[in-house]
């Protein structure tokens, strides 16, 4: 029977994080047997955790927050996508804000920290979870599907209309290696109208081209030029990896996903778990 994985070995990373532009540093360490991950903030008094799952998911406008008590963590799906990819059940994600560094703004960072700390098989099976029945949602522009399947896929489309490289379309069976080679280095990216409106709130103030591409005027502006034709849509699946972790379990099921967002996902992610409620 398949078993759950801890990571092996501590691994860090430290970097800027995105909306503060402080410095953020992000450990992984091993975890007992059926805790899922857990992030804990070893800043704040009696280091409070937050387990990630989909119930504690508080806000889902610039990338998915969880909190618990008086303890949140934002944007916690390039690290959830890369232990969700990496078949890690159980680990603690400590940090020392409330923000992990945004790195370059993909999961392959995070993916390569989870394939350095290495993996120990636990004493328990691995758990899965699947739609019993497909699930439909649809918000503003965003249409999302699950169908019960033996594997996770996820088809997916982006349009943003801002130039002809952004309608994009990509599908791919999601597996360790298929994550990695596909998804992980695909970087975030954002409209050049929303981050004029970001700067004046005081946010993205660690962001750079180091860390995304910009879409303004039919143009994408990037570093070292795109990684993929369809980056955006590779990182728009990313996010769907890392949010769909929120179950708590490995996710088998065929998602497709028409301009998907966080907050589709997240609460495709709860709808999944009230079938079994
Ligand atoms: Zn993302």
């Amino acid at each position: 029977m398949e078993k759950q994985n801890t990571t092996k070995d501590p691994v860090f990373v430290s970097g800027i994080a995105l909306h503060t532009g402080a410095r953020a540093g992000l450990k992984i360490l091993p975890g007992e047997a059926n805790t899922g991950i857990v992030f804990r903030r070893v800043d704040l008094p009696d280091k409070p955790e937050v387990r990630a799952l989909a119930q504690n998911v508080v806000d889902v406008r610039r990338g998915t927050t969880i909190a618990s008590g008086n303890a949140s963590v934002v944007t916690v799906e390039h690290v959830m996508a890369a232990l969700h990819a990496g078949q890690i059940d159980n680990a603690v994600v400590e940090m020392d804000g409330f923000e992990p560094p945004i790195l370059d703004g993909s999961a392959l960072p995070y993916y390569e920290m989870v394939k350095n700390a290495g993996k120990v098989e636990q004493d328990a099976p691995a758990r899965y979870i699947a739609p019993k029945a497909p699930i439909f949602l649809e918000f503003r522009g965003t249409k999302m599907a699950i169908f019960p399947c033996d594997k996770f896929k996820i088809d997916c489309i982006t349009s943003f209309g801002e130039t002809v490289l952004d309608t994009q379309y990509f599908e791919l069976e999601i597996t360790e290696q298929s994550f990695a080679e596909e998804l992980a280095s695909a970087r975030t990216f954002v409209q050049f109208r929303d981050l004029k409106q970001l700067l004046a709130m005081g946010l993205v103030k660690g962001g750079s081209l180091d860390n995304a591409a910009i879409l303004h005027e039919g143009a994408i502006i990037c570093k070292e030029g795109l990684r993929f034709s369809n980056e955006i849509v590779r990182h728009k699946m990313l996010d769907i990896v890392g949010d769909m972790y929120l179950t708590g379990h490995r996710v088998k099921g065929h998602i497709i996903a028409v301009k998907p967002g966080h907050p589709t996902n997240v609460q495709l992610a709860g709808e999944i778990l009230k079938q079994y409620m």
